[in-house]
């Protein structure tokens, strides 16, 4: 994904915070989107440790940078230096994405409207059925909340692998958004079987499979999935993950994170420049990219 910006004096400069940072596609992403939609902004990778993030955000602040993605590890973190909150970065507690608003940083989670794009299309088929969550971290927060928010579903059961976590998720949800139905789990592939056999719509929220685990996956029993499911991995490296692949194997419908990848990029891409990010050219491209 080729691109020639031409830096000039007043340039609006964006980027992405996280550590490591040499994985990311969307420097790539937002940086053939400017180039495509004649916009003056260059996107940059901000490799910053946890040590450095509230030094490097006045640093963000003094240079006057327009915004930045955040990713791992400091989605989290990030949210007591910011000046604002969205309200779903405020129940998700996490911020992927940051605009400088005149030296104010505000905070959004464009990964719940990644969640939304992928899942809206199975919106009727969701509505009244039970949905299985895997993971209890970040995106799992981003997933139930999507869940709870626009999808009108029955049930939510959050299975992970420190059952604590997924009981003070729970807990969280249940008092913050007051959607009592949720049950949490320890994962024990074996023993959930039949919980995720009996979920309309599987979305694995962990970092189970991501490369270079590819041979890891949440569960690895066929039974786990039939050809009436919906099975959703975040995960978008590989593209097909075991996970899905199994999935797939049972008939079920799958999913993978790249839509969700490039529809929070292309969220963050709007709330910086108030345009529209080309969608289509850039799923084709980081398809392509997955080939090479
Ligand atoms: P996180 O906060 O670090 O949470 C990681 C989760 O994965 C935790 O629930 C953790 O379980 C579980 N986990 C990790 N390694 C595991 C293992 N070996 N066995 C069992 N469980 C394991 O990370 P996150 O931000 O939520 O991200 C989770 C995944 O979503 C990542 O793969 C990330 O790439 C993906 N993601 C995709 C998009 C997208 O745009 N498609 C956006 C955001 C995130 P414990 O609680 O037991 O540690």
């Amino acid at each position: 994904m080729h691109s020639s910006i031409e830096i000039k004096y007043n340039t609006k400069i964006v980027g992405v915070v996280g550590h490591p940072i040499k994985h990311s596609l969307s420097p790539m992403m937002h940086n053939y989107a400017f180039n495509k939609g004649g916009l003056d902004f260059v996107y940059l990778p901000f490799d910053i440790a946890s040590t450095n993030l509230k030094d490097a955000l006045k640093g963000m602040v003094a240079l006057g940078i327009a915004g930045f993605n955040v990713t791992i590890p400091h989605k989290e973190r990030i949210v007591e230096y910011l000046d604002e909150l969205s309200d779903s970065a405020k129940i998700v507690n996490a911020v992927n994405t940051v605009v400088n608003e005149n030296g104010k940083l505000h905070g959004y989670n464009t990964d719940v409207n990644g969640i939304l794009k992928t899942l809206e299309d199975y919106k009727d088929d969701i509505a009244g059925k039970t949905v299985s969550v895997l993971g209890a971290g970040g995106a799992a927060r981003a997933v139930i909340y999507t869940l709870i928010n626009n999808f009108n579903v029955k049930k939510i059961n959050i299975i992970n692998r420190t059952g604590e976590k997924a009981e003070s998720l729970k807990d969280y949800f249940s008092s913050k958004m007051l959607f009592e139905k949720i049950k949490a789990y320890e994962l024990v592939p074996p023993d959930v079987t039949e919980i995720l056999s009996k979920s309309k719509l599987i979305i694995n929220a962990s970092a189970i499979g991501m490369s270079p685990e590819e041979d890891d996956s949440p569960t690895t029993i066929p039974k786990s999935f039939n050809n009436k499911q919906i099975v959703f991995d975040l995960v978008y490296n590989p593209r097909k993950t075991k996970f899905l692949s199994i999935a797939e194997s049972q008939g079920a419908t799958i999913l993978n994170g790249l839509k969700m990848f490039i529809e929070q990029g292309a969220k963050a891409f709007e709330l910086w420049t108030n345009e529209k990010m080309e969608i289509e050219k850039i799923t084709e491209i980081l398809n392509k990219e997955a080939e090479l």
